[in-house]
């Protein structure tokens, strides 16, 4: 399952800090000063939440895409789930691929086949 984290390294969210609570550069407000943080865990749970305390931006990592993204509507966090999931998904088969390169050739889901 993805994260908060994963979310920012798909939007290109810049990190100032690491760690289970890290600070990105805004990407509301634009602020670089740590101001905006980024909360994975929060009292040994999942949190995945956000908040600027300069532009007063805040929420989880679903309106953090979707208002990225532009996404808007009733559905938007259903969307913004399914299009996160996907791409990281995505991300993951690609890691994986590097990783175990040499395994075995099962690509499916792709529908790529490599009939010539
Ligand atoms: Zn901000």
């Amino acid at each position: 399952m993805f994260n908060i984290s994963d979310v920012a390294n798909l939007l290109g969210i810049k990190r100032l800090t690491e760690g289970n609570s890290f600070n990105v550069v805004c990407p509301f407000c634009g602020d670089t000063r740590g101001k905006m943080n980024f909360r994975i865990v929060k009292d040994g749970e999942l949190a995945n939440t956000y908040h600027c305390f300069k532009c007063g931006a805040h929420g989880n990592m679903l309106t953090l895409y979707a208002d990225l993204m532009g996404i808007c509507g009733v559905d938007r966090y259903k969307i913004a789930i399914v299009k996160l999931r996907r791409r990281c998904m995505r991300a993951l088969a690609a890691e994986t691929a590097m990783t175990a390169a040499s395994q075995n050739d099962d690509t499916d889901r792709g529908g790529r086949n490599s009939k010539s």
